[in-house]
């Protein structure tokens, strides 16, 4: 067994990653892996299927963190040249393995004969272990010394790379980590209607006394907040983490709607079903949105009546009873016409509650008053109507999703406030 490990570096290889052709999922990959070992990614770096920038790259990754683990060159073509970078760096030659050869020419024999191309990926550093590759034929390799530190190889395909990491590599590391059997363990608060900055104003530094590291997601349909705290087993994490959940809450109040995947469709479907109440949607911008996240889950016709897409004006009028003159006098995108259609889908549902949107997706279509993102939202609760005016930045797939966002949580809070 080697030296303990601090933390690795990751050395992703490959011109695909640099020109974005390929996007560098490995990485993800690998520092997901190590940190359920205990082991955090110091430092990520991609270069390309050039020896002397790998060789490079790898060398000061050692003398920086002692660990790398490298993705990508390690097939038979020219450009793989991560054997020989990594065996000029530790200052070793390449060996020819009979056995890596006779492995490859079985594998190939069902194939035909094997090119002599080949033969290079029988050959590597001197004194390297070797991660056999039942997916693929370039194998992992680990190059180690006292004074370097610890070089795992890894094929870049990533099915290969994966179940060489998990079936051998993280066996392999097991045990060497420097915070000895320390695991990560997280929760996760999402929120929904309160921006980043506003979070951050309102978290200050109330958590920094807290042994966790905290991180801010934002998604396009709300932000979520990552704690993660390090720790032997469960329970020393969970003081720190249910301190930390408890404070986020008293904070932010009724903007978190659930922890981990939770799904705001599915928080306020929940709701709807524990009072035994039915809602109906009238969609404009989001046509149909709202619905479809409703219905996600089976057993949404507990609380899901259904619901009409009222695209245009008619649509409005006919399918729901707005009225022409309010249309006329405030324009579709207004809160009457909001309030309308909330009240119009209770009348002819007879669902208890509502859901209504109209807005301004975009990119065309906004005027100075009513700039692109403008929505309204109204919701009926058991014939009280909340309207609300909304602003949502983005594409149009993003102010869709915004809004669909936002009407559900507006019947979530509506719901809620009543209970109080
Ligand atoms: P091969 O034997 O297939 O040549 P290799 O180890 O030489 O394996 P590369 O040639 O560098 O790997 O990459 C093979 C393929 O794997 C690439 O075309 C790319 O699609 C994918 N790949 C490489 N690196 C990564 C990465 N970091 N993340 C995701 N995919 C990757």
């Amino acid at each position: 067994m080697g030296r303990e490990l601090r933390g690795v570096e990751i050395v992703a290889i490959g011109d695909e990653l640099l020109s974005g052709a390929t996007l560098d999922s490995n990485a993800a990959t690998i520092a997901g892996r190590l940190e359920s070992l205990g082991l955090r990614v110091l430092r990520k770096t991609t270069v390309p299927d050039a020896e002397a920038q790998i060789e490079e790259a790898v060398r000061s990754a050692l003398a920086r963190s002692g660990a790398v683990i490298t993705t990508g060159g390690l097939g038979p073509t020219r450009d793989d040249v991560t054997r020989a970078a990594v065996a000029g760096v530790f200052g070793r030659g390449l060996e020819f393995r009979e056995d890596l050869w006779r492995a490859l020419e079985a594998r190939w024999t069902r194939l035909g004969r094997i090119p002599e191309t080949n033969r290079v990926q029988a050959e590597v550093p001197a004194g390297a272990e070797v991660f056999p590759n039942r997916r693929g034929t370039a194998p992992g390799l680990a190059v180690e010394d006292d004074s370097l530190g610890l070089c795992v190889m890894l094929p870049g395909p990533p099915h290969e790379m994966e179940a060489i990491l998990s079936e051998q590599v993280v066996p392999y590391l097991e045990g060497r980590t420097g915070v000895r059997g320390r695991r990560s363990f997280r929760r996760t608060l999402r929120t929904v209607g309160i921006a980043e900055s506003a979070i951050a104003e309102r978290l200050g530094n109330r958590l920094d006394d807290l042994p966790l590291d905290v991180a801010h997601l934002p998604e396009i349909d709300g932000n979520d907040i990552r704690m993660t705290a390090w720790a032997a087993d469960e329970s020393d994490a969970a003081a720190a983490l249910d301190e930390a959940v408890s404070r986020l809450r008293e904070l932010l109040g009724v903007h978190v709607y659930g922890e981990g995947e939770a799904d705001l469709a599915q928080v306020v479907g929940d709701l709807l079903r524990g009072r035994g109440l039915k809602v109906g949607v009238a969609e404009s911008c989001t046509a149909g949105l709202i619905g479809k996240r409703l219905t996600e889950s089976p057993g949404s016709s507990d609380y899901f009546w259904g619901g009409m897409i009222v695209y245009d004006d008619r649509a409005k009028v006919e399918l729901l009873g707005v009225l022409e003159q309010t249309l006329q006098r405030h324009g579709a995108v207004s809160e009457q016409v909001a309030r309308e259609m909330a009240v119009g889908v209770c009348r002819r549902s007879g669902a208890e509650t509502a859901i209504a949107v109209t807005g301004i997706a975009g990119p065309a279509g906004g005027s100075e008053d009513k700039p692109v993102g403008t929505v309204w939202l109204a919701v009926m609760v058991r014939e009280v109507a909340v309207t609300e005016r909304r602003f949502y930045p983005g594409t149009r797939d993003m102010v869709r999703a915004r809004a669909a966002q936002g009407g559900l949580d507006l019947l979530r809070r509506t719901l809620l406030e009543e209970l109080r």
